[in-house]
């Protein structure tokens, strides 16, 4: 149980500070909120802040075609072995702003030292079987079902269209369950920007909706 409840935290916060925030900076909030989410990532192993935006940004900007470092249309499932990419057109610009962000540019730097120590951290200070279930299961089904079978095999693949994109993305009924709103890729292809991928009203979005509350504290903190 603890182990699908860590699942889906995972699916939620690295969807919203990953992607949403970091890569596309789709909503504002609280600095914390940027420590808070995109720490999540780190901690579950996702790599540099950094380079995990800029590879995202080469995905939207090439969307299944030359250029795209992680299309499964082009790559198959080897799409999501990137650790050692870095885009050789690395635009300076957009890495140095990122750069400027302390939260970005600090896990930019310690992100394996940070996974490494709390990993032992936790393997010292849980019971054996908690240090499994609520750690190693719940961040390898994430790498596996979220960023592997989710995204290689049902995003670009198993779906329908709302809208016309220039890449193969779909929105997938049957991904729903591994990647809850992360599932309409088709409406987060068209509209990348936007805190939420709900088109439809039945395709819900829980990480849209934490983008919601979260964003509230921005207006509360000027
Ligand atoms: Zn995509
Ligand atoms: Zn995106």
């Amino acid at each position: 149980m603890i182990t699908i409840v860590i699942y889906y935290v995972l699916v939620v916060t690295v969807s919203i500070g990953y992607h949403r925030l970091l890569s596309h900076s789709a909503f504002e909030c609280h600095p914390f909120w940027r420590w808070f989410f995109v720490g999540i990532g780190v901690l579950a192993w996702m790599g540099s802040p950094v380079r995990w935006a800029r590879f995202h940004d080469d995905h939207h900007r090439y969307a299944d075609r030359d250029g795209d470092p992680h299309s499964p249309v082009l790559s198959g499932w080897r799409c999501m072995l990137l650790k050692g990419y870095w885009p050789k057109d690395s635009q300076e610009k957009r890495v140095r702003s990122l750069m400027k962000v302390p939260a970005y540019r600090f896990y930019h730097n310690h992100s394996v030292p940070i996974a490494t120590g709390t990993g032992l951290l936790l393997f010292v200070v849980l019971p054996f079987e908690l240090f499994i279930n609520a750690y190693v299961l719940p961040i390898a089904l994430f790498h596996l079902l979220a960023y592997r079978i989710g995204f290689v095999f049902l995003l670009h693949k198993q779906g329908y269209r709302n809208f016309e994109t220039p890449g193969h993305d779909v929105n997938s009924v049957l991904a729903f369950p591994l990647l809850l709103g992360d599932a309409w890729h088709n409406n987060h292809h068209k509209y990348p920007l936007r805190p939420s991928t709900t088109v439809k009203s039945w395709e819900v979005d829980p990480a849209g909706w934490v983008v919601k509350l979260v964003s509230r504290t921005h207006q509360h903190n000027g």
